[in-house]
């Protein structure tokens, strides 16, 4: 599947469009195709029109069917319909879903959430080229959010600096650091000052490795490789519950590959097994 995106919605009636539907709690309405699969609502035009749809923004077309956004209440739905957590269906999606289910969540989020104006508190007015809202009181044009975070592998001879937030959910998952950039902030600073902070290591030869959109809520993950250059551990207990070396073959329980984590943790594996 072809996801394209375009602001000009079809000209033409359509019979069928894929419709990504957000309630209140930010989680997504899938169609559950049998026990283990599930799918995205695609409705026909009867069934659309008598769903009570807010904020509905078209997206674009996957392969040829059109595509929209909205906000829908909780309601009654048809048994194979279910509302599922985002974050959750993150690992069971395929890629080419997931670059539609992202945007599709981002572009909802920005019309739900700037609904009104922050500055003097007007109604805003939707964009028609583009995705995003005007209060034309102060000329103030509020975009999709989208807040850069960096995640570095820092590297350590034949070692993997991983550690485990106080927050993860998983209580034995490890994974690399990652943090917030600050404004005015250069990525390659914020990987130091995020890591120095966290685990009062010092790095050095930050290099750029990949990026990944991370749409809970609305994240852009830049990674990054790096080598130690000095410090002993001494975590922040605000933020690491702990943190340690590793080796490539005694690695504590990590996240998957789909994850740029899991990428950077497979790219120190790959590294190691090189060597050998
Ligand atoms: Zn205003």
């Amino acid at each position: 599947m072809k996801f394209v995106k375009t602001v000009n919605a079809p000209e033409t009636p359509w019979s069928r469009a894929f419709f990504l539907l957000f309630n209140e709690k930010g989680h997504l309405l899938v169609e559950k195709k049998n026990d283990t699969c599930v799918g995205l609502p695609c409705f026909d035009n009867a069934f659309a029109k008598d769903l009570t749809l807010r904020q509905e923004n078209f997206l674009g077309f996957c392969d040829s069917t059109p595509c929209y956004c909205a906000g829908l209440n909780d309601g009654n739905l048809p048994g194979q319909y279910q509302w599922h957590n985002l974050r959750a269906l993150f690992p069971q999606m395929e890629p080419e879903f997931w670059e539609v289910i992202g945007y599709a969540k981002q572009i909802n989020d920005c019309h739900a959430n700037n609904k009104f104006c922050g500055k003097c508190g007007k109604k805003t007015e939707q964009e028609t080229n583009e995705h995003a809202r005007t209060c034309h009181q102060c000329n103030l044009t509020f975009y999709p959010r989208i807040s850069p975070a960096i995640i570095t592998a820092v590297v350590k001879e034949d070692t993997l600096l991983l550690a485990r937030g106080i927050n993860f959910p998983n209580k034995k998952m490890f994974s690399v650091l990652a943090g917030f950039v600050e404004p005015q902030e250069r990525l390659e600073d914020c990987v130091k000052r995020e890591v120095f902070e966290e685990t009062g290591i010092k790095v050095k030869n930050v290099s750029y490795f990949d990026s990944q959109p991370w749409p809970f809520p609305d994240s852009l993950m830049v990674g990054f490789t790096a080598e130690y250059e000095g410090g002993r551990l001494s975590i922040d207990p605000k933020e690491i519950a702990e943190a340690g070396w590793f080796t490539a073959d005694r690695l504590p329980l990590v996240p998957g590959k789909p994850t740029l984590s899991g990428e950077l943790i497979h790219w120190f594996v790959k590294t190691q097994k090189k060597k050998d």
